[in-house]
């Protein structure tokens, strides 16, 4: 930790090796200072939430990975697939005045063409011009794109040229091959998803970019992941914001697993902060954290509480029991409390002033 120590405050980047020790140190207080000063510089005391509404359209997926409690197959008794009138009026039943964003994910369905992609997305933004559309993931993209056979930059320019926002982050789980071959076998590599995460970025679509941790992945396997994406970054400038996602096991495969601990979550978001040092917001997503683990993590670099969110289902399936939606006066509070300024953004990090 001296030694990481002594790197940051000479500004050097840090390697590999830098990033295993970040984990293996016992000085939790420290780490958590070298975090915090990290992201003071970027951030200053500003804590950013957004009020976003959560819409999954399907829970049919190809793909069957061992940590997910949220797909289904299509003859599944409680598989569901929305056509695109009831996406709006999923849409028209959460939509509120303070809305920004419809963050939007499902499965990687077996025959949805890209048109109906389009037309969901294009109805949304007619019904609500205002809102910035999140959707997709790296994931969904490449099988929108293979089920439609067209190419990923195809897909991505008529999505955008229908609506799309931005993509968020999710799909990225444990890019090192051994790790995904056994917990998500089906689903594209990690290469194949900073693939298509580099095909938006350069269509100028910014996304965000997320890690699954707390299964059987290592401390190295995570240093690796984030050095991928830091890569990434140093090229295309796209990422807005890093997301470590905590695994939750219950409902899944990997059921016996135990949820990794508060200190393992407080190194992540700390190693996250230190190791990428070119992407501005690190999140700690409350649905996942819970509130006490959030606060925490405001002291170990995360600068993101992430949304509102209203409707949540994924993590929810697999046993989280944090409430399906927090109003930002809440968000706002629970900010406060741990003696920062909250911050309402819209999805590109603008403030916005009530
Ligand atoms: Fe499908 Fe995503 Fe679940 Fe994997 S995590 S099975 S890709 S819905």
């Amino acid at each position: 930790m001296t030694v990481v120590a002594q790197k940051l405050s000479a500004g050097k980047r840090l390697g590999r090796e830098d990033g295993l020790a970040l984990f293996a140190t016992n000085d939790l207080l420290g780490l958590g200072r070298l975090a915090d000063y990290a992201n003071r510089l970027k951030n200053d005391d500003r804590v950013y939430y957004i009020n976003n509404l959560h819409i999954n359209y399907t829970n049919v997926c190809v793909n069957d990975c061992a940590f997910c409690a949220y797909r289904r197959k299509q003859e599944q008794a409680d598989a569901f697939n929305m056509p695109v009138e009831q996406v709006l009026a999923k849409a028209a039943q959460l939509w509120h005045s303070k809305a920004v964003e419809f963050h939007i994910v499902g499965g990687c369905h077996p025959r949805a063409k890209l048109s109906y992609y389009c037309k969901m997305l294009s109805a949304l933004k007619k019904a609500y011009p205002g809102a910035h559309l999140q959707a997709f993931t790296a994931v969904e993209i490449d099988n929108i794109a293979r089920v439609s056979r067209v190419g990923v930059r195809e897909t991505l320019t008529a999505l955008r040229e229908n609506g799309l926002g931005s993509l968020p982050g999710g799909g990225g789980e444990i890019f090192a091959p051994a790790v995904r071959g056994k917990i998500c076998p089906e689903k594209i590599s990690g290469k194949r998803y900073l693939a298509v995460m580099r095909q938006a970025h350069q269509l100028d679509i910014p996304t965000n970019v997320t890690m699954l941790f707390g299964h059987i992945e290592s401390a190295a396997d995570r240093v690796d992941h984030m050095l991928a994406i830091r890569e990434l970054q140093d090229e295309t400038g796209g990422f807005n914001s890093f997301i470590p996602l905590l695994f939750h096991p219950w409902n899944t495969r990997l059921e016996q697993l135990s949820k990794t601990g508060g200190i393992d979550v407080m190194k992540t978001m700390a190693a996250a902060r230190l190791i990428l040092d070119n992407i501005n917001h690190i999140k700690a997503f409350w649905i996942m954290l819970g509130v006490a683990l959030t606060q925490m993590a405001l002291f170990f670099g995360a600068d993101d509480v992430n949304g509102t969110v209203l409707e949540e289902k994924i993590t929810h399936e697999a046993g989280a029991d944090t409430p399906q939606h927090m109003p930002g006066e809440e968000l706002e509070r629970i900010i406060i409390d741990a003696g920062r300024t909250p911050v309402e953004r819209d999805t590109l990090y603008n403030p916005l002033q009530r």
